[in-house]
């Protein structure tokens, strides 16, 4: 069963990758990013107690991520598996979900897309997303240093790690993808 997460910087291309291999494999893409801009455009209350962290470039706390988590991977179609992006983003959250999936965590797979900085930052100037200005793309790429980029080692350490250059065509991308994704 395929169980994944994609880890990488903002603008690594994780969104497009998960996206193209879910759908290719018929299993729900999770976003965080994604559940939160949905609750933020449809003002709950979840959207409006995160809005202003994501409009910083800061992570929003950990508890409210992780419920939002909880309750999507708890929904019937995550049962043939699933692929996580943007989630887990601090240890304390990887924590969290290895306590979530118990017997089944050892069988997570997490592919680190690597893309050098000038090159991420680039890409999220051309793509204008409302918290994608200098100044914030500047903030969240520090907080992926400071508080994601541990968990390469995290997972790297329990040989759950899979890492593909990010600095291809997309459909590059894709073709390493699948030839690291063997199962
Ligand atoms: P993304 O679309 O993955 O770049 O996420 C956009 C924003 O949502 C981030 O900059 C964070 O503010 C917030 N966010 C998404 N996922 C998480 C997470 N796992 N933990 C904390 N904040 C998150």
């Amino acid at each position: 069963m395929t169980r994944l997460i994609f880890l990488g910087p903002p603008g690594a291309g994780k969104g497009t990758q998960a996206q193209t291999l879910a759908q290719y494999r018929n299993i729900p893409h999770i976003s965080t990013g994604d559940i939160l801009r949905g609750a933020m455009q449809a003002q709950s209350h979840l959207g409006i107690k995160a809005q202003s962290y994501v409009d910083r470039g800061e992570l929003v706390p950990d508890q409210l991520i992780q419920d939002m988590v909880e309750d999507r991977l708890s929904q019937p179609d995550t049962k043939v598996g699933w692929i996580l992006d943007g989630f887990p983003r601090t240890v304390s959250q990887a924590r969290f979900l290895d306590d979530l999936l118990q017997f089944v965590q050892h069988s997570v797979r997490v592919i680190n897309l690597e893309v050098p900085d000038e090159v991420l930052i680039d890409r999220l100037l051309a793509r204008g997303r409302q918290d994608d200005t200098p100044e914030v793309i500047r903030r969240r790429l520090e907080v992926y240093r400071e508080q994601t980029e541990p968990l390469i080692n995290f997972y790297r350490d329990r040989h759950q790690l899979l890492s593909v250059n990010g600095n291809q065509l997309l459909s590059e991308v894709t073709g390493e993808l699948e030839k690291v994704i063997t199962f």
